[in-house]
């Protein structure tokens, strides 16, 4: 017989699924959507099973509404991969798939290639690209240099902000067409390496390359190589025996290093489709990337985070490039780390990864000191680049303007006079991390949260970091009513203003969040500093990924005492591969690179090992104190945060759950929870937050701890006043 229940993971915040009749003329798969009525709403659910027994009298279950999909979301092993995430990550099932899925199958469309509708150059287009267009006419040549290397869907047009009007006018005079496109699935060609130079490898190269290709099946590779030392050509290397056997390839970079040239080299190189996936795209381009992976219309698929969970129809190998990245880790909704999920996911399917990365995090490299990885190394730059020479500047007691000092602007004047370029970090945005009265001391703080505002003179207003509210700038203090007010502290904006006045000769721009928001900004402003536009560059640490600068010869990082005495424990790191990732920046063999540190603590550690030592040597101390510390990697860590209206109410529910957590049968002498402390930002958006930390020794542990004890935790009377999440082995302890 039939079974006549279905059970369902629906997107909603939960910790359960949900049981529904199948009608007689409806067949629905376990795997596959269905559409359900869920109170007043229809929700697009997963079946995960189709049993004849529920909990619930037959009679209270509603019907299914519609069966959508005839075969399963995903192949077996991803669908279990992702199980497991919700387990792991102890985040609802139904709402963990609904993560892993484009947004128009999450609403129930169709799983087939859909239609793009893009724009593209004429004939006519063309020849006048060549001719030049009218000054006046900004817009219309933005648009027209837009197009000059491909067809661009409409919709992407329109959130780069290219108004209808200027479509139109463009239109009319002939540049341009709309074309619809259907994806087609193209058969691979018989030879799958292009014709194209290849550089002779050397033998730390060829040496890594034969170890992962002579190796069949599962194997977690650390591929570390200084910046430059042709970690991606190992990559090609690995990938074409894997796209000669008929099987596809997954690339994960992080979330900024998705330029046109990284995906150009891996289009260059190979004769296969290659699909790109990451949060710039839109609906319909976002489904045939997910679709080019599932029905194999794509050989390579180069994606950010959530790429990880695409289907595939014959992955062959993984690679995961600047490992140590931060933008790996999701910090809302399913908190997973898709470098970790990456190695399970390769266990799972049985296939090689490959975790790239001049700085590894110390998670990694402790597995690969302790056997669990194979350690691959790659000691010299490839091509022509040299190492760049290291200068501390000690900054107390100079004079700082807007950041910088005498010394510091004089080593800028004289790369600058030389014809390079120059970098200038410094991780804050906007004017002013605060705004003070000179009178009697008063700052302007955020109502909500336990933070000042942040002062951005370009848009003439006043910004909380923390909670995004913003008002017009106060020009008079709310305590004394004096009407002097003073910024306190330095940001790219004034960094930006400062560097104008005083290199009035050189172009400057600014890299950060908000000179970027635009799409398509970023790109623009890489090519334009490649190009040599620009001499001086400012950039928080988006800049310090993933990209080269052969002209920039000289690198500053302004204020890095922050980072040395920081409460996160994992400051340090971040830091480390920070300093040797800008360093790797900077230069070639013709234009040796120099690196400048102001600090006010010359004699700190962590700065000497860097500095004098490399970042082996760093981590290897590093791992020593989180060794004797008991803190991650010898430890596992997850952080428990609670918030609500009512501080008090929040403390206690955290007591509550500690003594919830430690009477639990599971609860041993090698469990510790710490807390409930206020977290470092005790409050934001209006509510307060405190937190605990729980440790255990080994991860399966917290699982079963976890596990064992989250019912008892949902129970409390006070938990449904509360809202409380757990970050399993949380990146961000801030
Ligand atoms: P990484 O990813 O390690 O920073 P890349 O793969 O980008 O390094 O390589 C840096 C540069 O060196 C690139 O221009 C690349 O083409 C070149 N390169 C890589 N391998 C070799 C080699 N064996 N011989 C000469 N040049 C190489
Ligand atoms: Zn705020
Ligand atoms: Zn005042």
């Amino acid at each position: 017989m039939r079974p006549s229940i279905a059970r369902v993971a629906l997107p909603v915040p939960l910790d359960k699924q949900f049981d529904y009749v199948v009608p007689p003329h409806l067949f629905p798969i376990i795997g596959g959507r269905v559409s359900v009525p869920f109170g007043r709403q229809t929700l697009v659910g997963i079946v995960t099973a189709l049993v004849n027994e529920s909990d619930f009298p037959r009679e209270q279950l509603k019907p299914i509404k519609a069966v959508l999909d005839t075969q399963p979301m995903w192949p077996d092993p991803l669908f279990g991969l992702l199980q497991w995430c919700s387990q792991f990550y102890q985040h609802p099932l139904g709402d963990t798939l609904a993560n892993a899925m484009p947004t128009l199958l999450r609403k129930g469309k169709e799983a087939n290639f859909a239609a793009l509708r893009e724009w593209r150059l004429t004939e006519i287009g063309r020849n006048q690209l060549m001719v030049g267009f009218d000054k006046r006419a900004v817009q219309q040549a933005r648009l027209m240099y837009r197009l000059e290397n491909e067809p661009v869907s409409h919709q992407t047009l329109v959130e780069e902000e290219f108004s209808s009007a200027t479509l139109k006018a463009v239109e009319k005079k002939g540049w341009i067409e709309m074309q619809e496109r259907q994806p087609k699935i193209k058969a691979w060609p018989k030879h799958i390496e292009a014709d194209v130079d290849k550089p002779k490898l050397n033998q730390e190269q060829a040496v890594a390359i034969a170890s992962v290709n002579s190796q069949p099946g599962f194997g977690c590779y650390l591929l570390q190589g200084v910046t430059g030392s042709g970690k991606t050509e190992v990559y090609l290397n690995m990938i074409k025996p894997v796209l000669d056997k008929g099987r596809q390839a997954l690339v994960l970079v992080p979330e900024i290093g998705l330029t046109p040239q990284t995906i150009n080299r891996f289009k260059r190189r190979f004769n296969v489709p290659v699909s790109v996936i990451h949060s710039g795209l839109n609906d319909t381009e976002r489904l045939n990337a997910w679709l080019s992976a599932r029905d194999k219309a794509a050989g390579i698929v180069i994606g950010t985070r959530s790429a990880l969970l695409t289907p595939f129809a014959d992955l062959g190998i993984i690679i995961v490039d600047e490992e140590h990245d931060a933008s790996y880790k999701q910090q809302d909704s399913l908190r997973y780390h898709a470098r970790d999920v990456a190695v399970m996911r390769a266990a799972k399917e049985n296939i090689p990864i490959i975790l790239g990365s001049a700085t590894p995090a110390l998670e990694t490299l402790h597995n690969a000191l302790t056997g669990k990885y194979h350690h691959l190394q790659l000691t010299q730059r490839a091509g022509l680049s040299t190492p760049t020479t290291n200068h501390v500047l000690d900054v107390k007691g100079l004079y700082l303007e807007s950041g910088l000092s005498a010394p510091l602007i004089a080593q800028m004047r004289r790369h600058l006079q030389a014809g390079n370029q120059v970098l200038l970090f410094l991780n804050r945005r906007g004017f002013s991390p605060a705004l003070m009265c000179h009178e009697c001391g008063w700052i302007a703080d955020c109502q909500r949260c336990d933070a000042y505002y942040t002062y951005h003179q370009n848009s003439h207003e006043m910004r909380c970091h923390h909670c995004g509210s913003q008002r017009p700038v106060i020009h008079q203090c709310q305590s004394c009513g004096s009407t002097h007010l003073v910024t306190v502290g330095v940001g790219t904006e004034q960094l930006e203003n400062q560097l104008a006045e005083l290199f009035p000769e050189y172009k400057t721009i600014r890299i950060d969040r908000d000179s970027t928001r635009r799409k398509g900004s970023l790109e623009s402003a890489l090519t334009a500093i490649r190009n040599g536009e620009y001499k001086i560059l400012i950039g928080t640490q988006m800049l310090a990924k993933g990209h080269h600068f052969p002209d920039v010869t000289m690198v500053a990082l302004l204020d890095v005492d922050g980072s040395l005495y920081s409460s996160d424990f994992r400051a340090a790191e971040r830091f480390a591969q920070l300093f040797t990732q800008v360093a790797g920046r900077a230069g070639r063999a013709s234009k040796p690179g120099e690196v400048y540190l102001q600090t006010h603590h010359p004699e700190h550690a962590l700065l000497q090992a860097l500095l004098t030592k490399d970042y082996n040597h760093f981590a290897q101390s590093a791992l020593a104190e989180r060794k004797l510390a008991m803190l991650p990697p010898y430890t596992f860590l997850t952080l428990l945060r609670a918030e609500a209206n009512n501080s008090q109410q929040v403390e206690d529910f955290l007591r509550q759950v500690r003594h919830t957590l430690e009477s639990n049968p599971i609860f041993d002498d090698t469990c510790l929870v710490l807390g409930p402390t206020p977290a470092p930002l005790a409050k934001r958006a209006g509510k307060f937050r405190w937190q605990l930390l729980i440790q255990t020794q080994t991860r399966s542990m917290m699982q079963k701890w976890l596990i064992s004890a989250r019912p008892a935790i949902n129970m409390l009377p006070i938990a449904n006043k509360i809202r409380w999440t757990l970050d399993i082995e949380p990146q961000d302890l801030s």
